[in-house]
């Protein structure tokens, strides 16, 4: 099962990702935690993500596929995965498709969820991320058991830059302008799928089965 999330940023795919993925033991490929993994190594190149992420525009095209390329290779990629936050633009999901049909492989389904502003910008400036493991937490909604502290790993919450308003404003005209011709994209092939995101994550989350099984990807 090769599937894809978009949304617009704060709708909540990571976290929908992150459940499926422990579900069924496909990994949760997110391009952004991987870039967060670079600049934690404080390389040259690090450095140079770390500001185009927090001005809250996109990385080059090269530079993303380049990392996902090396992420599918991995052993744990080869029966299946959830790619969470790439393609963001048209080139990248033509680079995508190039690269699965060189290991005859194609993206099954693609996961569009949607929610009103209003709703999106609540749930990112409420959003903590672990520093170490990446897992996603809301103050409100999804609190850990302990303020500030990951369950799964016992390490530190943080708030992104990225994810306070001004940046936020950024990313979704660059979602506007680039990603949502990504949507046409899938559209056309027939594997674009709509979820309304607006709900909690327990109402949310068993649409995807639905509609995964409809597709014949889920039992
Ligand atoms: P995310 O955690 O998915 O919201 O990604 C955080 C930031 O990383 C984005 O705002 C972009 O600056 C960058 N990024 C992540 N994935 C991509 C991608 N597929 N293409 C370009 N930039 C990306």
């Amino acid at each position: 099962m090769n599937l894809v999330f978009i949304g617009k940023q704060g709708v909540g795919k990571g976290t929908y990702a992150q459940k499926l993925s422990a579900e069924h033991g496909l990994p949760q490929i997110s391009t952004g935690e991987l870039l967060r993994e670079e600049i934690k190594t404080g390389s040259d190149l690090g450095k140079k993500v770390e500001e185009i992420i927090n001005r809250g525009e996109l990385v080059s095209d090269e530079l993303v596929a380049e990392m996902l390329k090396s992420r599918l290779s991995l052993d744990d990629a080869q029966k299946g995965f959830i790619l969470d936050g790439f393609p963001r633009t048209v080139n990248q999901a033509k680079a995508l498709d190039a690269l699965l049909e060189k290991s005859g492989k194609k993206i099954q389904a693609v996961l569009n969820f949607v929610a009103p502003d209003s709703v999106l910008l609540e749930r990112l400036t409420g959003r903590r991320t672990c520093k170490k493991c990446g897992t996603i937490y809301h103050t409100k909604n999804m609190p850990p058991k302990k303020e500030g502290i990951c369950d799964k790993c016992g390490s530190e919450l943080y708030q992104r830059d990225d994810d306070k308003e001004q940046a936020i404003k950024k990313r979704w005209q660059a979602y506007e302008e680039q990603t949502k011709p990504v949507l046409e994209y899938y559209r056309k092939q027939g594997k674009l799928e709509e979820i309304d995101a607006s709900k909690e994550v327990s109402e949310i989350y068993p649409k995807i089965g639905e509609a995964l099984s409809k597709r014949g990807l889920l039992g």
